[in-house]
């Protein structure tokens, strides 16, 4: 289909800023210009905005966190909301960068569990998360699988701080050491009949005599409960 080009209006606009003959999609939209087009072009407006909010990016960062804390409930309803509507998005989104970049991840994860846990540092870290995310973040849906689900249902509670965590696998070092040394993964074991997370209640033991443990234990939680 072809239009007269005298009936229509002129579809390209000189940028003021840079100078340069543009397409009107390269402008944004201004209700206050004549031509219903902002006189400088996107890149350049954008060029602006970003050397503005670099020069002012202190006051701008004090600025969003003061709104942030006053408008804290509403945003993370906000964020909440979007998560959930958008679930399926986020994944397919995460799985195809997984997919396109998998070479690359894995070798970064390689590397990283290669170089974690070789210190006390190192190994608190990895298990400070686990823990974590077996105890407290069991309420958050990502990290909510079946055994955090067993675990928040018995009311599990980490009762160790960070810092008394580094320090208890730092004393047992040796331990963790000597069960590495015999082919094991150690883990971290509950001993005695309270059911949490507290230092006096803590050993390492490697991964399989753990689960192997885990599975009584559970089962006798469960007929402990149900009685
Ligand atoms: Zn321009």
């Amino acid at each position: 289909m072809s239009a007269n080009p005298d009936l229509l209006p002129p579809a390209t606009k000189f940028c003021t800023k840079c100078g340069v003959e543009k397409l009107l999609g390269e402008f944004n939209r201004d209700k206050s210009h004549k031509d219903g087009y902002r006189s400088h072009c996107k890149s350049c407006s954008s060029e602006r905005h970003k050397a503005y909010r670099h020069a002012h990016r202190d006051d701008l960062n004090e600025q969003q966190s003061i709104y942030h804390q006053a408008n804290r409930d509403r945003l993370n309803e906000q964020r909440r909301l979007y998560r959930l509507s958008n679930r399926d998005q986020t994944k397919e989104r995460n799985r195809a960068y997984y997919r396109a970049n998998r070479e690359a991840l894995r070798a970064y994860n390689k590397a990283y569990m290669r170089t974690r846990g070789l210190t006390p540092e190192g190994y608190t870290t990895s298990l400070w998360h686990a823990l974590n995310t077996r105890t407290i973040n069991g309420s958050c849906p990502q990290w909510n699988n079946k055994g955090n689900r067993a675990y928040l249902k018995a009311g599990v509670e980490l009762r160790l701080t960070r810092q008394q965590l580094c320090d208890f696998v730092t004393e047992k070092w040796d331990t963790i050491q000597a069960i590495r040394a015999e082919g094991g993964i150690p883990s971290i074991d509950r001993i005695g009949p309270s059911i949490h997370y507290e230092l006096e209640n803590c050993r390492f033991i490697s991964w399989s005599e753990n689960n192997h443990l885990a599975s009584r234990k559970w089962s006798r939680l469960k007929c402990g409960t149900s009685r």
